[in-house]
């Protein structure tokens, strides 16, 4: 399909951010975005690159009441040659589909979610950070936007790309969070829509956070729905735990997001010499592992958050302190080493390195 860019009109020029220090996560956009539609016995029309704007939505959306949403989150990074470089793009296309599927939306075709965010950030390239720490935040969607109030799926979808030049997600940059194991509200239930990256999941997330927040803590870990037993995952996280040499993740049973940076952590380990294993974790027996001094590290993964540290783990009554609040050997190494691979500090052996044109 041809991507139309329509020109960007003086008015809609932003002021590039000059103080990338400043950046914080999602709060400035570029100029442009990319908007394509699906209609029911058309399909994907009228792809094209326009000005970053507001949508005119007609207050009945299906969006706007049912939550028929999903989206995705990946980064460009500019290299010191002036080349840009996406990482594993092709997992969050293949990624939204399962999404799509999920919510009842149409699939995007590969080609054209790969082809419309390389076009897009090829012109806003200029945007894209180069401090440490900085990148540029894609964030693809696809909304219902039927105005009718029938709970079914919609006949009009947009899919739509939007790009924000983006500092460290956690206000303290590469520092230890800590985390409150939530033991009262549950994020996913088998058979659920735990596994898909869809707006809603996040609506019924906000009460938790907000009340570990009030309590000092940076985000909840979750614990899987039925039994509030086992570890699930961390916000816009997968969670890992080190135990010695060994990395311990909770397996991708359909109640937990399936990261990319989770998928990327478990490939990169046992190259740096650590073995990784994807099993249950019983909280009771975390906790008891980590007065215990044998889990050493733990960590979580995600495009926003990188590799973040935590600090402080909370559990019912009892709080435990990890790596005595420092950033851990294995945490740093392995955040050192994915960075280092996205920035082109360090040579890709993977094929998970993809230019923008
Ligand atoms: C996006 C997301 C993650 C992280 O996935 P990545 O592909 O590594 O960015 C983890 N958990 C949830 C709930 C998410 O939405």
């Amino acid at each position: 399909m041809e991507i139309t860019i329509t020109p960007l009109p003086a008015d809609k020029i932003k002021d590039k951010i000059k103080d990338q220090a400043q950046l914080g996560f999602g709060k400035y956009f570029t100029d442009r975005m990319l908007l394509v539609e699906w209609k029911a016995g058309q399909g994907w029309v009228d792809a094209r690159v326009k000005p970053h704007e507001p949508f005119q939505l007609d207050p009945a959306c299906a969006v706007l009441h049912y939550a028929q949403e999903i989206f995705e989150g990946l980064k460009a990074y500019k290299w010191d040659d002036g080349r840009v470089a996406l990482f594993r793009p092709e997992m969050n296309a293949r990624r939204f589909n399962q999404s799509a599927e999920r919510i009842c939306m149409p699939a995007v075709p590969e080609e054209l979610f790969l082809k419309g965010i390389e076009q897009l950030v090829a012109l806003e390239k200029d945007w894209i950070p180069t401090a440490p720490e900085t990148s540029l935040y894609i964030r693809p969607a696809m909304i219902a936007v039927d105005p009718v109030l029938g709970v079914k799926p919609s006949d009009h979808y947009y899919f739509f790309v939007i790009l924000s030049p983006v500092g460290a997600y956690y206000a303290a940059g590469f520092n230890p969070v800590n985390i409150l194991v939530e033991d009262r509200y549950v994020r996913a239930v088998p058979g659920g829509t735990g596994e898909a990256k869809t707006g809603g999941n996040y609506a019924s997330s906000l009460m938790a956070a907000q009340e570990a927040k009030k309590k000092g803590f940076d985000q909840v870990l979750w614990l899987d729905g039925r039994e509030r037993r086992y570890i699930e995952e961390v916000g816009a996280m997968n969670m890992f735990f080190a135990y010695g040499n060994k990395i311990v993740t909770a397996p991708l049973t359909g109640t937990i997001l399936s990261g990319v940076t989770r998928d990327s952590v478990l490939t990169l380990a046992p190259t740096l010499g650590y073995e990784v294993e994807e099993r249950l974790i019983d909280i009771a027996e975390l906790m008891a592992d980590i007065r215990a001094g044998k889990v050493t590290e733990a960590f979580g993964s995600g495009t926003a958050a990188v590799i973040t540290p935590v600090g402080k783990l909370c559990y019912k009554d009892e709080c435990l302190q990890l790596t005595g609040g420092r950033v851990g050997d294995i945490t740093q190494k392995l955040y050192d080493t994915l960075t280092g691979i996205q920035t082109g500090k360090i040579k890709d052996e993977f094929g998970w390195v993809r230019f923008v044109a």
